[in-house]
């Protein structure tokens, strides 16, 4: 079976750092950057690019800081976006 090959997109501004998406990655994708975004957070950063799309660090995610992405053949399909604006969640799957 072909390996899956997935990508993220962090919004850095609204990540504050907490480290959930981390130890919730099986593949070690994530760390935390030793820069801060303007609001004073360590925010996270991708240091490999081994990600599967398994959607695990955007479903922690209290901020909704992270989206997912799926490759298949050519195409890049956004497959996860998780908002959680004061407390209503909204949870897109494509
Ligand atoms: S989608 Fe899965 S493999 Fe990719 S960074 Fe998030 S937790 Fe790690
Ligand atoms: S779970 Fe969200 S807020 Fe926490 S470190 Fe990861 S991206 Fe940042």
């Amino acid at each position: 079976m072909a390996k899956v090959k997935g990508d993220i997109i962090i919004d850095i501004e609204k990540c504050k750092g907490c480290e959930l998406c981390i130890e919730a990655c099986p593949q070690d994708t994530l760390e935390q950057s030793r820069s801060v975004n303007t609001k004073g957070y360590l925010y996270i950063v991708k240091v490999q690019d081994n990600c599967t799309g398994c959607t695990n660090c955007a479903l922690v995610c209290p901020d909704g800081a992270i989206t997912v992405f799926r490759q298949s053949g050519k195409k890049k399909e956004q497959i996860a976006k998780i908002t959680n604006v004061t407390g209503d969640l909204k949870v897109t799957v494509g």
